[in-house]
């Protein structure tokens, strides 16, 4: 019986096997070389295209740019040229309002647009986009009061001291007020790394004043609003204001040794941006806040302003398993993420 098993399948038959199978290797080894070499191919051919088109759609945005740039730059260097004559020798003046005035305007236009929506729950159209739902709805008058009261004493105290000792640092490396404004590619090149500057130091700081040691003491204020509101991006222990607020801003425009057009957008632009992160709606066309949202909701989460770093440092893990993950996408039409991307049925318990 074992001897009719051994010999099953024949000694010839298994030399066949063995024949064919060393024949058919360098076929099946040549088969899978030419699939991986076609699967490179057709990859490096995306990955080519992608570039090229990349490239090309770079180029013609930014050419068009230039080209709107280069038509409207003429008028906004006449209009500057203008100011220039007009404050010669007391460039300062125009410095501080440039770098203090404009965004603080733009700070309150929008937060006041904001703070109709919160203390009054109208339009409802735009109260429909709200993230933490029944949340601010409306907003406490004395919690708004206070958190007001703070911003206030922050952009008086702190924000404004600092921005006029900026003025004689950015003379020591050059003159904010020079007659000629910048090109718009390096206006890009700037606010890029700007941009980038502000993401290292505000992570960083961020994470350091969550530090147990520190958090009591200074951070605990900002994190009192767990569904934050639009005026409560300034809402910060004074300390927190200079090292999280104020620093990673005003940084760039050091290092890069900007013109005062520079700084007056990109201050005005960071209020902008902090205020849609803090503003409690997810509005279409807009970037979503859904990311620092999350971040009061549940603290230890989501330090950064782009996300980079806390990809990196993994800090966003539990952020990824969540609704509110799914839901942080730019809005590209009018129905509410909470809609078209509810709640599971058993958090809603
Ligand atoms: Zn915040
Ligand atoms: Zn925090």
């Amino acid at each position: 019986m074992t001897s009719a098993l051994k010999r099953w399948p024949p000694e010839q038959e298994i030399q066949h096997m063995k024949e064919a199978a060393r024949d058919s290797l360098p076929v099946e080894r040549r088969k899978q070389e030419g699939q991986i070499w076609g699967s490179m191919r057709r990859t490096g051919f995306i990955l080519g295209s992608g570039l090229l088109m990349f490239v090309a759609f770079w180029n013609s945005v930014t050419w068009h740019l230039q080209r709107f740039w280069g038509a409207s730059g003429y008028f906004w260097q006449a209009q500057w040229e203008k100011l220039f004559h007009a404050f010669e020798g007391k460039e300062w003046i125009l410095f501080y309002l440039g770098a203090t005035l404009i965004p603080t305007l733009c700070f309150w236009g929008f937060n006041a647009l904001l703070l109709v929506v919160d203390t009054t729950g109208k339009p409802n159209f735009i109260a429909r986009y709200r993230i933490q739902e029944g949340k601010n709805d409306p907003v406490d008058p004395g919690k708004l009061r206070q958190a007001v009261r703070l911003v206030l004493f922050n952009q008086l105290a702190i924000s404004f001291p600092m921005v006029i000792a900026l003025y004689p640092c950015l003379r020591w490396r050059g003159n904010p007020c020079r007659l000629e404004l910048p090109t718009f590619h390096w206006f890009l090149l700037e606010l890029t790394i700007f941009t980038l500057i502000e993401e290292v130091m505000f992570y960083y700081s961020h994470r350091l004043i969550h530090h147990p040691l520190l958090y009591k003491h200074i951070h605990k204020r900002h994190h009192e609003w767990t569904a934050p509101i639009g005026v409560v991006s300034l809402y910060a222990h004074p300390v927190e204001h200079v090292l999280s607020n104020m620093l990673p801003v005003i940084l760039g425009p050091l290092v890069m040794n900007s013109h005062l057009s520079s700084i007056t957008v990109w201050f005005s632009l960071a209020l902008i941006v902090t205020t849609i992160s803090h503003c409690g709606y997810h509005l279409p066309f807009l970037p979503s806040p859904e990311f620092h949202d999350y971040h009061h909701l549940k603290f230890n989460q989501c330090y950064g302003v782009l996300g980079v770093l806390d990809h990196l440092h993994g800090t966003d893990a539990a952020f990824k398993q969540t609704k509110a993950y799914e839901r942080h996408v730019l809005l590209l039409n009018f129905t509410p993420l909470s809609e078209s991307i509810p709640d599971s049925p058993k958090k809603k318990e």
